[in-house]
């Protein structure tokens, strides 16, 4: 019985690559009773690495909160297996807006003592008196009222990226801090304020609710599903985004677009700027926002001094390391007086730039352009990409465009192909494609053929 991975990350992203199903990024959680959290780990275990599912997953004796990537085609066998569990069924599943097959390579379960380390004694109140939960259009009504005071129950660097109009966003590194600091800013406001709270999945607010309540809130509501949901019912209902920017993600991606705004700035030069990236110094690693002109200037460093560190000799850097904790650094901080343009506890709610959209509209007006077909795989190995012709035609020579959300716009010339498996000059609607490619596409991407 397999009971751990036994794929490095590497081979499983190529499995991944050559499978090139789609897959959904997705997160959940559920407060129960666990009696034995590491018989259920183990149950968990086999149950989803029979359906390729993968992720970092949490489980306790108070439940279970789980960050996962699960390929489309198995989402419902996946579903029936949390619905075995009486406390899991008809559970909501946060299904991501934006997809990355690379967001997670390897199904991680751990037993812990806390599904989140919140540092609150259970016993002192009754975590199942939580407060109101609001969907995405009584969110946005409830923050028009002057009444509402707005908290964010994130992180400093979670806060920094993106979050609500008018929030308040504590200045912490953990969910804990959090939680006095709150409760003395808003002593006076026990009864006539309606205290809102929002984090990103929406987990840290269920205990956070139940503690503001037994703290003596009388009118504590949180945002149900957190900014991952908010951000789904904003897109499928139409409604404004009053949260401004990017939600912060614990996977690959580092950050999930909500709107195309920029609110904070590079750490190293101040332009706007919300990528975050970790220090390529492995003695460093520390998370911090970073453009592309100081990534290829700094090699991906957060300082002078890490810059010079990674062109030293391996077993220098080693020797650089002994003694020194690092492990943690990787979420924890994001601090460092190096980091000139890092802002935390009160943050603007103005938009410092917005996502250039420009560029896409030039190219647009500029290239005349008509769809033919889209990728159906990439042959990671070969280098090669397979395309489907859904219309007009393909030859030998045409100026071609590939054009998907990780892949961008790649335009090259057609030199050589082959249409169903046999060299050909052209190819037709419903005829497979594949050709050799300097870049790796993905599923979906779409095939263009550019008109002079
Ligand atoms: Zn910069
Ligand atoms: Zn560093």
């Amino acid at each position: 019985m397999q009971l751990y991975n036994t794929l490095s990350a590497e081979e499983r992203a190529e499995l991944i690559d050559q499978a090139g199903k789609q897959r959904l990024t997705l997160s959940f959680y559920a407060y129960a009773k666990i009696e034995d959290p590491k018989k259920f780990r183990d149950d968990l275990f086999l149950a989803w690495n029979a359906l390729d599912a993968l992720g970092r997953i949490y489980v306790a004796h108070e439940g279970i909160n789980a960050q996962m990537n699960v390929p489309a085609e198995n989402f419902e066998a996946f579903r029936a297996t949390l619905e075995v569990y009486d406390f899991m069924q008809g559970i909501r599943l946060n299904v991501a807006v934006e997809h990355d097959d690379h967001a997670f390579l390897k199904l991680t379960i751990k037993v812990r003592h806390k599904i989140v380390a919140d540092g609150l004694n259970d016993e002192t109140f009754d975590v199942t008196n939580k407060g109101i939960h609001l969907k995405a259009k009584e969110f946005n009504e409830i923050l028009e009222d002057p009444n509402t005071i707005v908290v964010d129950f994130r992180n400093h660097y979670e806060s920094e990226v993106g979050h609500f109009k008018g929030a308040i966003t504590p200045d912490v590194e953990t969910f804990r801090e959090s939680l006095p600091i709150i409760n003395e800013q808003l002593q006076d406001h026990k009864e006539d304020k309606n205290l809102v709270m929002y984090c990103t999945g929406g987990i840290r607010c269920e205990k956070a609710s139940a503690y503001f309540k037994h703290q003596g809130f009388k009118n504590v509501f949180q945002l149900e599903g957190g900014i991952i949901n908010y951000a789904k019912q904003i897109e499928e209902e139409g409604l404004e985004s009053k949260f401004i920017g990017k939600n912060f993600v614990f996977d690959n991606r580092l950050g999930e677009r909500i709107t195309e705004d920029i609110v904070s700035q590079c750490h190293q030069c101040g332009k706007p700027c919300d990528n975050h990236t970790n220090c390529a110094n492995d003695g460093c690693h520390l998370l911090f926002i970073q453009c592309d002109d100081c990534k290829a200037a700094m090699e991906n460093c957060c300082s002078t001094e890490c810059h010079e560190t990674i062109h030293l000799p391996w077993e220098e850097q080693l020797k650089l390391r002994k003694g020194k904790q690092v492990g943690n650094k990787v979420f924890r901080k994001g601090k460092s007086e190096s980091l000139k343009f890092k802002h935390s506890g009160e943050l603007t709610d103005v938009a410092l730039a917005t996502i250039p959209k420009t560029k896409d509209i030039r190219q647009k007006i500029k290239v005349k352009k008509v769809l033919l077909g889209k990728a159906e795989h990439y042959y990671v190995k070969a280098q090669v990409g397979l395309f489907t012709i859904e219309n007009q035609e393909l030859n030998i020579g045409d100026k071609i465009l590939i054009s998907g959300p990780t892949t961008g716009n790649q335009e090259l010339v057609l030199e050589k192909m082959f249409v169903n498996g046999t060299e050909a000059t052209q190819a037709k609607i419903a005829d497979k494609v594949t050709f050799t490619l300097p870049f790796r596409v993905r599923l979906s991407d779409k095939l263009y053929k550019i008109l002079d």
